[in-house]
């Protein structure tokens, strides 16, 4: 039976979410403050397209298993990225990952990769299936998961007990920052990224913005109506309120906002303290004269992992934060984490320059942007806006029980009111938000929408 539903915001996950329900005969109409695609917009720099927000696309199988449920073939023609998830500059080295064979490394690396073997055939399953032990499905994956993470709570004590060579710990360690999380907080699934990842990274032929105009095609297919410029004021019940004063009443609300966000529309108290967020960032985006001369991925990860930790609880700088570093052509986005306390950090403030510093001198690259022909830069601030009060680009930080498949997130809320997207899926990225999509479509289906 058609139902009017109402999706509030239209980031990847509304969207994605949107062109399932309308797949399955609903009236769905997206609200957004902004334009479509959230975090992940597209901008043009000196006459060239530029997206900006996520540049790795990983784990394609949650994607496969959201286009299976629309009967669409895959528009995206996925490229592999060169060099995978890119050169680590950890403090004890380079370390490429994935390890190239005949790289001193690649033996601990094989060692790294057989032990988190016998999770890689159960990983779509936890990503896109509720945590129920009924589901024999699920009750395998989680199996595997305990097997391979044994007594251990978080990826700091996973990668401890490998007892890995410190360049490599290091730079597997750096991919639960790269979520958001410490790898001290993080469940061990953080530490075994890298490995689950392999080699499959990619980035869709025509640039990530491709996934955006994929799920607006979808939904357009499917009347999907997309209110762009049309901001959420106030949510009582299943009735929204407009900026405009307009409302709109739906038998059901899914809410993709940040859930701090959302909170605030239903005029409940909202407390997400600093020590407690997952961390923001500032992307500085480039288009040069001609290509840098770089990998198509560069990651600096923070010397000390302690003092970067400390700096972010206390919602300070850290001295050396990571960074990531993308080159794609004459393109070049630097991306740097910082506490999510909505600052507005310019390219000339003096944190941001001394960490272009650093990546100059770590890539043996001086003056990387000096000869710029544009660049912009996108801060906590702007994060803010749309997302998490303090830009946190994933929201807030779950405790390591808490932040894996294993546990059930509050995806209902009541009856007629429901939410999905990154800040209430643990991981955050697309591949957890994909899967979340997923969870919340079969929950709702078996729910009687
Ligand atoms: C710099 C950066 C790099 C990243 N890199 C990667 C990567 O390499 N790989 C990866 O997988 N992920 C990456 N991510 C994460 C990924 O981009 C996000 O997980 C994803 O874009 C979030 O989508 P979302 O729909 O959950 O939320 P959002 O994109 O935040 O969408 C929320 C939407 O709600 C709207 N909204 C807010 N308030 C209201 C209101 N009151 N009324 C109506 N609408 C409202 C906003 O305008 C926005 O469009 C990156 C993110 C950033 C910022």
């Amino acid at each position: 039976m058609t139902r009017p539903v109402g999706i509030l915001g239209g980031g990847i996950a509304g969207l994605a979410l949107a062109a399932r329900l309308a797949h399955r005969g609903h009236a769905v109409t997206v609200y957004d403050r902004d334009q479509a695609g959230g975090k992940l917009r597209r901008l043009t720099l000196a006459g060239e397209s530029v997206d900006t927000g996520p540049s790795l696309f990983t784990f394609p199988q949650v994607w496969r298993a959201y286009l299976r449920g629309l009967n669409e073939p895959d528009p995206l023609h996925l490229r592999p990225l060169p060099g995978g998830l890119g050169v680590h500059h950890t403090p004890h080295g380079p370390v490429p990952l994935p390890v190239p064979p005949g790289h001193p490394l690649h033996p601990h690396w094989q060692r790294y990769l057989r032990a988190a073997a016998p999770l890689a055939p159960f990983l779509g399953v936890l990503l896109t299936t509720p945590p129920r032990l009924r589901d024999p499905l699920f009750r395998q994956a989680a199996a595997a998961l305990l097997r391979v993470q044994g007594p251990h709570l978080t990826a700091q004590g996973w990668l401890a007990a490998q007892r890995l060579p410190p360049a490599l710990t290091h730079a597997l360690a750096t991919h639960a920052l790269n979520a958001g999380l410490l790898p001290g907080v993080a469940p061990p699934l953080y530490a075994l990224i890298p490995a689950l990842v392999g080699a499959d990274v990619s980035r869709p032929a025509d640039g990530m913005g491709a996934l955006l105009d994929a799920l607006l095609t979808f939904g357009q297919a499917r009347g999907v109506q997309v209110r762009e410029h049309a901001p959420v004021t106030r949510l009582d019940g299943q009735t929204l309120t407009l900026a405009d004063g307009g409302t709109a009443r739906h038998d059901l609300i899914v809410s993709a906002l940040d859930p701090h966000r959302l909170a605030a529309l239903r005029g409940r108290l909202v407390t997400s303290p600093v020590a407690r967020r997952t961390v923001s960032g500032v992307g500085v985006y480039a288009v040069l004269p001609r290509p840098a001369p770089l990998p198509a991925t560069s990651v600096l990860p923070p010397t000390d992992f302690a003092a970067f930790h400390v700096h972010v609880r206390r919602g300070a700088l850290p001295p050396d934060t990571l960074t990531l570093v993308h080159a794609h052509g004459r393109q070049l986005s630097v991306l740097l984490a910082t506490p999510a306390t909505g600052e507005a950090l310019t390219l000339g403030h003096p944190w941001v320059q001394a960490q272009l510093r650093r990546v100059e001198a770590t890539l043996h690259a001086p003056g990387l942007l000096r000869d710029a022909l544009a660049t912009t830069t996108l801060a906590p601030d702007h994060y803010a806006q749309g997302g998490h009060p303090g830009g946190a680009l994933y929201g807030p930080g779950l405790p390591a029980w808490r932040g894996g498949p294993l546990h059930p997130q509050p995806y209902r809320l009541t009856g007629g009111l429901w939410q999905v997207g990154t800040g209430v899926h643990p991981g955050g990225g697309i591949p957890a938000l994909l899967g979340g999509v997923q969870i919340v479509d079969r929950l709702l289906r078996e729910a009687g929408w």
